[in-house]
């Protein structure tokens, strides 16, 4: 996981629970360390801020060239996507326009199931969430609420609205644990 700032030690415990052992990234050395990458939730913002003073963009960016698989929940969909609406795309890997916080204040967290592609239903934890507001042509959609995507998938790239390590649902990570296996151009 990226360990600057947020949730990652929820994502370590859903690695944990899938069989995997889970390392804290925090430099470009741990990056060359791991088989993928996982971005947790928190502040967007400050996770940017982070990685960049880290020097950690241009290799996050290169491993996922390079077919790296990469999980993002919540601010880690902010940080991946290409468009962010009022703001400056940190990885530029996804190719998605999101809007920050873009729930409201009355409904700032909540929970819900959300259906999702070949897993059936996951329990998703919102939390200040992110809305997609525009999609391209690559990106798939996993799953929907209210009629909005939440959780979509670019080749190895997989990014959650929602939080799926605080729901205690470590089936996003096995599958990303999985493309980590599948080869290049089926991801
Ligand atoms: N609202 C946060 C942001 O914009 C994301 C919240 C979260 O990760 N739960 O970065």
């Amino acid at each position: 996981m990226l360990a600057l700032q947020g949730d990652f030690r929820e994502h370590a415990a859903m690695f944990a629970a899938s069989g995997a052992t889970a390392l804290l990234v925090r430099t470009p050395e741990d990056l060359a360390a791991v088989d993928l990458l996982a971005i947790p939730g928190g502040e967007s913002t400050t996770i940017a801020k982070l990685a960049r003073d880290h020097g950690l963009v241009d290799p996050i960016r290169r491993r996922a060239s390079e077919g790296m698989p990469i999980l993002g929940t919540c601010a880690g969909m902010i940080v991946m996507s290409k468009r962010i609406e009022d703001g400056e795309p940190l990885l530029s890997l996804l190719d998605v326009t999101v809007r920050r916080n873009a729930y409201g204040r009355q409904v700032d967290s909540f929970e819900a199931d959300v259906e999702v592609k070949g897993m059936g239903s996951v329990r998703a934890v919102f939390i200040r969430a992110p809305v997609i507001s525009e999609l391209g042509p690559a990106v798939e959609v996993l799953g929907e609420h209210g009629g909005q995507p939440v959780l979509v998938r670019q080749g190895k790239l997989m990014a959650a609205a929602f939080h799926p390590e605080i729901a205690g649902d470590k089936r996003l990570h096995e599958r990303l644990l999985a493309m980590a296996d599948e080869p290049r151009d089926r991801g």
